[in-house]
């Protein structure tokens, strides 16, 4: 368990976190404007009647979107509800020009319920985490308050975009079971989970740079070993995974330091201050926002059957954790490695691709693209498997790493080799693994009469260190194959000389 200390023992954190995904689709949510907006399209010219709340006119529910938030409901093993709500939530700000937001309301089932993800927990082992609900709702426009002295603009492209707002669970009534982040690391790691199954079912890009999530991170802290859960205070509006940890960290010292000095957290909303990395209060208790929910009479209760939940099922790809249980049966490489290679579904791809229906080469691989390949992003093109030179850079290829593992395994070339044509082609070198090893003359030696020849030798002029090593000192098994090895150039098969060293050596 992720721990702070304080002057008078250790905290825990206790995160919950509601995330906003855009839903992808051509239209908005309640209206038939183009939905896709973006920092190159004129300012006010996808906008609706609707959009722009004229007396009127009537919302109609985009049925796609619906379609969109059931696949990731299922994405995240939720119970769909098969009647839920729209509702207006009072809202007036100049962003939005209905004055209210048409939302799914708390305390109604929303489209998707209780489901549940899994990521890796802080102790390397796999966690669940509960998910309240997911509900629809509309985005609002964007104010632009730079563009005159003293005037103020506003674009509603982005008005009555469809959001998907995803809530975490916390078992208040059960305070034992554990499935919530606790850490700033676990709550990265649930949002790249979030955005993995979100982007792997076409439902959302998910991408927080460009404002297609974004996260309010709400936080309290308890004692270490503590059953109950204190008052929690919430961070609005959070656009970055770097932002989103530093942020929960201050937070927590700072309730920690009230706590500890006898006072009391008051629910706050709170911002974080980007140039600094603090939190502060933007509005008090006393402040807070009533909603007054109210039924919207221009929206029908929205109904799902079973037949369209399982329509939609039928179209469902292979998530993350199902490709993570895949590697690891079938492939039985390590929880670590397959988290590793589900990081995101390109990943997965690209591993996939390099095995191709060689299942065997499934352990060689997983082993060079964790410790070689990754560690030399700018040489492999995870994301559109781009091959060739790309502005200056060899980039790797899933067929290059399939070669190269099957050069080693075929006796072409040994481990050695095989890492000397890896970095000539990370310094640029053009050519498949196999034109490489021609060029460059590596060709492993498995003639085992040649082999010998070499290794009498290397023993006959090493005399003293043979019979050292008859004496007992067998740590110098290893300075004979370095010896042999070298006398090769590196081409010798380790497994023959080992295996004749052995002989030779009693
Ligand atoms: P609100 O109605 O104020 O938005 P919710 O009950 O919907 O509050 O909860 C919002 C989020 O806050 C949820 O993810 C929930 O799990 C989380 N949360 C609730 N209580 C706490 C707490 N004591 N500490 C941390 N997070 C909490
Ligand atoms: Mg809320």
């Amino acid at each position: 368990m992720f721990t702070i200390k304080g002057k008078s023992g250790d905290w825990e954190i206790v995160i919950g976190l509601e995330t906003h995904i855009e839903v992808l689709s051509n239209s908005k949510i309640f209206s038939g404007a183009s939905a896709n907006y973006n920092p190159t399209i004129a300012p006010n010219t996808q906008v609706s009647f609707v959009d722009a709340a004229m007396p009127g006119m009537l919302p109609v529910l985009n049925d796609y979107c619906v379609d969109q938030a059931i696949k990731f409901g299922l994405g995240i093993n939720a119970e769909i509800s098969h009647l839920s709500c729209f509702a207006r939530k009072q809202y007036f700000y100049p962003d939005l020009p209905q004055g209210y937001q048409i939302s799914q309301p708390a305390d109604q089932p929303p489209v998707v319920g209780r489901g549940w993800v899994e990521i890796i927990g802080d102790d390397g082992n796999p966690k669940k985490i509960l998910i309240e609900r997911a509900h629809l709702e509309q985005d609002a426009g964007k104010l632009k308050h730079d563009m005159h002295p003293t005037k103020s603009f506003a674009d509603y492209n982005r008005t009555g975009v469809t959001l998907l707002e995803i809530v975490t669970f916390l078992d208040v009534k059960n305070p034992e079971n554990n499935s919530y982040i606790s850490s700033p690391d676990e709550a990265e790691r649930y949002l790249r989970q979030i955005r993995e199954i979100a982007r792997a079912l076409g439902v959302s890009k998910a991408n927080m740079e460009e404002g297609s999530m974004r996260a309010d991170v709400n936080v309290s802290v308890r004692r270490a070993g503590s059953n109950t859960f204190n008052e929690r205070c919430e961070i609005k509006n959070m656009v970055s995974f770097k932002f989103i940890k530093t942020a929960i960290e201050y937070e927590a010292r700072r309730q920690i330091e009230i706590l500890e000095s006898g006072g009391t957290i008051e629910r706050n909303t709170m911002r974080y201050n980007q140039g600094d990395g603090t939190t502060s209060v933007l509005r008090s208790k006393e402040d807070a926002l009533d909603y007054r929910y109210f039924p919207d009479p221009d929206l029908l209760p929205l109904e799902i059957t079973d037949e369209r939940i399982e329509r939609i099922r039928r179209t469902m790809p292979e998530l993350p954790a199902a490709t993570r249980a895949r590697y690891i049966e079938k492939y039985g490489l390590s929880e670590y490695d397959a988290a590793r290679l589900t990081e995101t579904t390109d990943i997965s791809k690209w591993f996939d691709t390099a095995i191709g229906d060689k299942p065997t080469r499934a352990k060689p691989i997983a082993n060079w693209m964790i410790s070689e390949l990754f560690a030399h992003p700018e040489n492999y093109d995870i994301e559109n498997q781009k091959s060739g030179i790309v502005d200056g850079m060899r980039i790797i290829t899933p067929s290059d790493l399939s070669e190269l593992v099957d050069m080693i395994s075929a006796n072409e070339i040994n481990g050695k080799q095989a890492k000397e044509i890896f970095i000539k082609m990370l310094d640029g070198e053009n050519g498949s693994p196999k034109e490489i090893a021609d060029k460059f003359g590596m060709k492993q030696m498995t003639d085992t009469g040649a082999i010998e020849k070499i290794i009498d030798d290397v023993l006959s002029q090493n005399t003293p260190q043979v019979e050292q090593y008859k004496s007992g000192k067998v740590g110098l098994f290893g300075f004979f194959v370095g010896n042999v090895m070298r006398a090769t150039d590196g081409k010798a098969n380790p497994g023959v000389v080992n295996e004749i060293l052995k002989k030779k050596l009693g």
